[in-house]
C-alpha cells in the first residue's frame, strides 16, 4: 500500500462534491491523465449519488468512502448501510432504474469509466461498491 484514506460522511448531496474534489487530489497522487481523473471523479460521484438516493431515499444515514492506491492500481469503496439492492444484476443493466425519472446510467458510467467494478449488498443492510483503476 502506498497510501489510504477513509472519510465518513452524512448521506446529504453537498457532501458529493467533497468526495469528488478529494477523490481527485488523491488520484493525484498516482500518474493518471487528467481524463483519467476526471472518469475516477464521475464514477466516485455516481456510487456516493446511488448511496444518498437510493441507499437511504434523501433520509439520513452514514456514507463511508475509501480510498487506497497500491502499487498497481487505484481502489475506491463506496459503503452504505440503507435499503440495499435485491437484484445487483438487473440493477446494473443498462437503463434500469427503480426511479422512472432517471436514466439508469450510474452504474454504467462505473463500469465504463473504472477497470473493475464489484457491488455487494444485502436488502436492508446496505450496499458496499468497489471500483478498481
Ligand atoms: P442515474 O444514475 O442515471 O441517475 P439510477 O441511479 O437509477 O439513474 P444506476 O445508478 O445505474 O441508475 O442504479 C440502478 C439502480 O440500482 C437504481 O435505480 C437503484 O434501484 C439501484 N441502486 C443503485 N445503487 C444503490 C444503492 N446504493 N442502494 C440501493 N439501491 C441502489
Ligand atoms: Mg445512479
Amino acid at each position: 500500500i502506498k497510501n489510504k484514506m477513509t472519510m465518513s460522511f452524512i448521506s446529504c448531496s453537498e457532501n458529493v462534491g467533497i468526495a469528488r474534489i478529494t477523490a481527485a487530489a488523491f488520484a493525484a497522487q498516482a500518474d493518471f491523465t487528467l481524463s483519467e481523473i476526471e472518469e475516477i471523479k464521475v464514477a466516485v460521484s455516481e456510487a456516493i449519488s446511488n448511496a444518498i438516493i437510493h441507499g437511504y431515499g434523501h433520509q439520513d444515514g452514514q456514507i463511508q468512502f475509501e480510498m487506497t492506491l497500491y502499487e498497481e492500481k487505484l481502489e475506491c469503496l463506496i459503503i452504505d448501510y440503507g435499503k440495499g439492492i435485491a437484484d445487483i444484476a438487473l440493477a446494473r443493466q443498462p437503463a434500469f432504474s427503480t426511479d422512472p425519472e432517471r436514466m439508469g446510467l450510474g452504474f454504467v458510467f462505473m463500469e465504463s469509466f473504472m477497470d473493475e467494478l464489484d457491488v455487494k449488498s444485502g436488502v436492508g443492510q446496505g450496499t458496499t461498491v468497489k471500483m478498481g483503476k
